[in-house]
């Protein structure tokens, strides 16, 4: 019996989340499920969107399935998502994006590992508004250390990265590499221009490559990154980047992939793992049982392979794979056309894997 966390999330996360829970209880692996709710609605009732009774229950059980949480925009609070993160010290975000058959995409065979650390750069969270005391004193101190001068009107986030958190970050990539037989690791980067963050990240990431020897690395900066994995994704394997820049090719690698409905995600740390999908809450999607839960059953399979039930998780992916080959029972977003009448709904999806699994 496995405890899990289960966090449902808003918009269309408890749609995607009821369906994951099902297709892995299908598996014939027995769950208990922890369910937690946080997000908006919480934050409504309970004065915070991630209430500590979330993060105790993780700290109990050590690993959580999670659906999206929305993030207002401009305002409001902070992201769960981020919080969740930096509080239980997740800070490896790994995001496997690789082609199915079926699946419509531009190439086939894609195989890329995303490793995006998860804990500080621009996603830190120190930011001032325009205006403020914060950012007042500290457009000054900026006038007093080196003479430059930022407007007035400026507001200000702050991008700190550290030694430390990069360290591990790349260690990951290249351990990830080397138990999964992947042969190269990108680092990823702009340390032509953010030479003192960028830069440290960058030659860091080259110092802790010479203890993986058999493992080849090299640098690429983020915007031919962009270009390269459009043009040659093929030339890729593993990429290891800082949080925003990891965030952005995420989504792009998605795209690779054949859309967010189909890429997974893991938020691990050494003592806790969160797993959930790359995309968001999808809001305008929400309660139209619509949307694409396979990105959540992936992340559930990377879960499977996570708690060591190896064998149910390739059983679970093998279903998964011939319903995406056969091309029936598939959501909007798989069909020729997103307005394709033969579309199924979340739900289909989910009875379709169950129905292949047993
Ligand atoms: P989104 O990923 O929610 O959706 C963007 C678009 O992608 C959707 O409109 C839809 O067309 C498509 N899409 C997403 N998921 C899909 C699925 N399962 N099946 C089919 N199509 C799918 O991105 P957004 O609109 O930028 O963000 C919405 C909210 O989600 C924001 O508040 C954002 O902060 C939040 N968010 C949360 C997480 C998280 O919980 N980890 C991650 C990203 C964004």
């Amino acid at each position: 019996m496995h405890k899990i966390t289960l966090i449902p999330g808003d918009g269309v996360g408890p749609e995607i989340t009821e369906a994951a829970k099902r297709v892995l209880e299908a598996t014939g692996v027995s769950f208990e499920w922890d369910i937690q709710n946080a997000g908006e609605e919480v934050y409504k009732q309970e004065g915070t969107p991630l209430p500590d009774r979330v993060l105790e229950s993780i700290r109990k059980n050590k690993i959580a399935l999670k659906g999206p949480i929305t993030t207002p925009v401009g305002s409001g609070f902070r992201s769960v998502n981020v919080l969740l993160r930096q509080t239980l010290d997740l800070y490896c975000c790994l995001r496997p994006c690789k082609s199915y058959a079926g699946a419509k995409t531009r190439y086939k065979n894609i195989d890329l590992i995303i490793v995006r650390e998860n804990t500080e750069d621009l996603y830190a969270g120190i930011e001032y508004q325009k205006g403020s005391e914060g950012a007042k004193s500290i457009i000054e101190s900026i006038r007093r250390i080196n003479g430059k001068t930022i407007r007035v009107d400026s507001g200000i986030s702050i991008k700190p990265i550290s030694v430390y958190a990069t360290e591990r970050i790349v260690r990951f990539a290249f351990e990830y590499a080397k138990k999964n037989k992947r042969h190269k690791v990108t680092a990823v980067h702009k340390a032509n221009i953010m030479k003192y963050s960028d830069g440290l990240f960058l030659e860091v990431a080259r110092e802790v490559a010479k203890k993986y020897s058999d493992i080849e690395f090299e640098d690429k900066i983020v915007d031919n990154m962009c270009m390269q994995l459009v043009q040659k994704p093929g030339l890729y394997d593993v990429l290891v980047l800082p949080n925003l820049y990891g965030d952005i090719v995420s989504d792009l690698a998605a795209g690779l992939i054949g859309g967010l409905g189909l890429a997974p995600g893991a938020n691990i740390g050494d003592e806790f793992a969160v797993f959930e999908a790359t995309h968001g809450s999808a809001p305008k999607y929400r309660g139209l049982n619509k949307v694409n839960p396979m990105a959540m059953v992936l992340s559930g399979i990377m879960m499977l392979r996570h708690i060591g039930e190896i064998t149910a998780a390739e059983k679970l992916n093998n279903a998964l794979a011939s319903i995406i080959k056969v091309g029936k029972s598939v959501t909007y977003d798989m069909k020729p056309t997103p307005d394709d009448p033969t579309a199924a709904t979340t739900s289909d999806v989910a009875d379709a894997i169950i129905k292949k699994i047993s």
